[in-house]
């Protein structure tokens, strides 16, 4: 059970924390993203633990995902924290009079972080870990739906950060609506649109400025052209990691209908080569997170003609098990085009060609991410410049998260600003932008009264 929460206490207590300067020194900052990481080594077999008793989550592609990746962004924080802390800065034109100008990052002040089940640990440490680099204090709200990893971030969290400035709250909707009705500074939320509404309208009460990172449904356009081997792979990986349950998973395909068989073919290849003939019996195959989402997916493949399931299909309730399914000739009247599929489904659509695909894709609401497989020189940039996504991938699924420096939100209906690198330190911080004038040299021609001379002069200088 979630201990009960004063959240008005909780808030009250970090932002003391925070007006008296707790979190401001780098040196603190530092400390607190190196006591991430030993969180997050120290207890490593406790978090594959949480991992799969939440989502029976492989232990390899738990600690790949949920753990892995953010060590490797949070060194990078660590390493980087000074540079990006440092104030910038900038020419001033001989028009302003003499001086000096400079953009100083500051922190924003106390902030909340809302996280989903899907990767329940990098999604609240991460923006956690972003948060504290820019020196705030924080209050991470970890998924309900995840309970095991939501019970051990409680308890773990406490322990190894400073408690005056970082806290974690569990709970659900009853919970996060009265965290919600707090002044933040800034609120990142990752989930659903649905529930990001909610927060971008409470957050308005405050003018609290928000981060949202949504989902969407995201395509891969499999031009006639390409490695389909790699390509076949490369979706089916990214598809049917964590069962499908990933924000950026590709939730359908947009194949040139030229090379619709030979990929249908190899990607059914790929999934018997990644989970064996039986998926069911794979240790490296998640589970879907509980029944009522196995129930909606199921409800996805009711009206589905079996002799359009390519491969899988089969659902086992009692272990939430539903297995790697690929679709053919799907259609945008059905269920599973309706919304964003979030589990292993995978519809493919044959299209006479990449144009026909990008038409599809602008039809519909902004994706997180675009994928684009093709060998063809050209086709990639045509698809990166003429769609509108949080990201893109050419040849690969996923990847784009991983990578340093690439910044990581989306955009339209699939979110509002972004984290990772240097974008996740701006994200929490204020740039504020600072003039210093020299007083020695006030030339007499800004000032009031103007005349003919002081008008031209203020005219050849600017
Ligand atoms: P979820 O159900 O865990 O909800 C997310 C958070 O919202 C939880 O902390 C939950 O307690 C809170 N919440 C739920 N209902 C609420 C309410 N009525 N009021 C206030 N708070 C409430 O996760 P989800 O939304 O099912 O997550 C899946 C969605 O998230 C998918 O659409 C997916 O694409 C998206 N997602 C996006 C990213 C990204 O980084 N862009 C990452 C993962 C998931």
């Amino acid at each position: 059970m979630p201990e009960l929460i004063m959240p008005a206490e909780i808030v009250k207590n970090l932002r003391a924390a925070y007006d008296c300067g707790l979190t401001r020194p780098l040196n603190w900052r530092r400390s607190q993203l190196r006591q991430m990481q030993r969180m997050l080594k120290e207890n490593e077999a406790a978090w594959l633990a949480a991992l799969a008793a939440d989502l029976r989550k492989p232990a390899t592609e738990g600690w790949a995902t949920d753990i892995g990746t953010i060590d490797s962004e949070i060194e990078a924080l660590h390493r980087k924290l000074g540079r990006w802390a440092e104030p910038r800065r900038l020419p001033v034109p001989i028009r302003l009079g003499l001086g000096k100008a400079k953009v100083v990052p500051e922190p924003l002040g106390v902030v909340l972080v809302i996280a989903p089940w899907n990767y329940p640990i990098h999604l609240l440490l991460l923006p956690m870990a972003f948060a504290l680099g820019a020196g705030n204090a924080v209050v991470g709200k970890p998924s309900e739906l995840a309970p095991a990893t939501s019970a051990l971030m409680a308890r773990l969290v406490p322990r190894y950060f400073d408690e005056r400035a970082v806290a974690i709250v569990e709970g659900g909707p009853e919970e996060t609506t009265s965290l919600l009705a707090e002044r933040w500074d800034h609120i990142l939320y990752t989930g659903n649109g649905r529930v990001g509404r909610i927060v971008m309208e409470a957050a308005a009460k405050h003018l609290t400025p928000v981060t949202l990172e949504l989902g969407g449904k995201s395509p891969a356009i499999v031009d006639r052209d390409t490695d389909l081997d790699a390509t076949a792979r490369r979706i089916t990986w990214g598809k049917f990691l964590n069962a499908g349950q990933s924000c950026l998973a590709p939730d359908y395909v947009l194949v040139h209908r030229d090379a619709e068989e030979a990929l249908l073919a190899r990607l059914t290849q790929a999934v018997r080569d990644f989970y064996g003939a039986d998926p069911h019996q794979s240790p490296d195959y998640a589970r879907i997170v509980n029944d009522r989402h196995l129930a909606r997916l199921s409800r996805l493949l009711d009206d589905v003609d079996p002799a359009r399931i390519v491969t899988g299909g089969q659902f086992d309730a009692g272990d939430r098990y539903l297995a790697p399914t690929i679709v053919r000739n799907a259609s945008w009247d059905e269920a599973m085009m309706a919304d964003e599929i979030f589990g292993p489904i995978l519809p493919v659509i044959a299209v006479a060609d990449v144009d026909e695909a990008i038409e599809v894709v602008n039809a519909h609401p902004k994706p997180l991410a675009v994928y684009v497989f093709t060998s063809r020189p050209g086709v990639a940039d045509r698809v990166v410049e003429r769609t509108s996504s949080g990201g893109v991938c050419v040849n690969g699924t996923v990847l784009q998260i991983a990578t340093p420096g690439l910044p990581f939100g989306g955009v339209g209906s699939s979110g509002m600003g972004a984290y990772h690198g240097q974008y996740g330190f701006e994200t929490f911080s204020h740039l504020k932008g600072v003039l210093d004038r020299a007083t020695w040299f006030d030339p007499w021609f800004t000032y009031p009264p103007y005349d003919g001379l002081k008008s031209r002069i203020l005219r050849r200088l600017f």
